[in-house]
């Protein structure tokens, strides 16, 4: 398993400045609470997961099943 950024550098510079701007809280939702703050529960539960391949919700991060 293996997490990596996208690879397309303007989507991480404008999720980069986007959790600047929040204090590091998910800028992709509204609430702004220890779920939500980067690496979100959504994505540490998706990281957890054995099955789950692909983005993090805002495309930041990228999970990968192989090494
Ligand atoms: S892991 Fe992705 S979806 Fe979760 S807070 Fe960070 S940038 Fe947003």
């Amino acid at each position: 398993m293996k997490i990596t950024e996208n690879k397309d550098k303007d989507i991480v510079k404008m999720i980069r400045d986007g959790l600047a701007e929040t204090g590091g809280y998910c800028p992709c939702r509204r609430e702004r609470t220890p779920d939500t703050k980067c690496m979100c529960k959504e994505f540490r539960e998706q990281i957890k997961d054995p099955n789950y391949e692909g983005y993090c919700h805002c495309l930041l991060y990228y999970k990968s099943l192989k090494d």
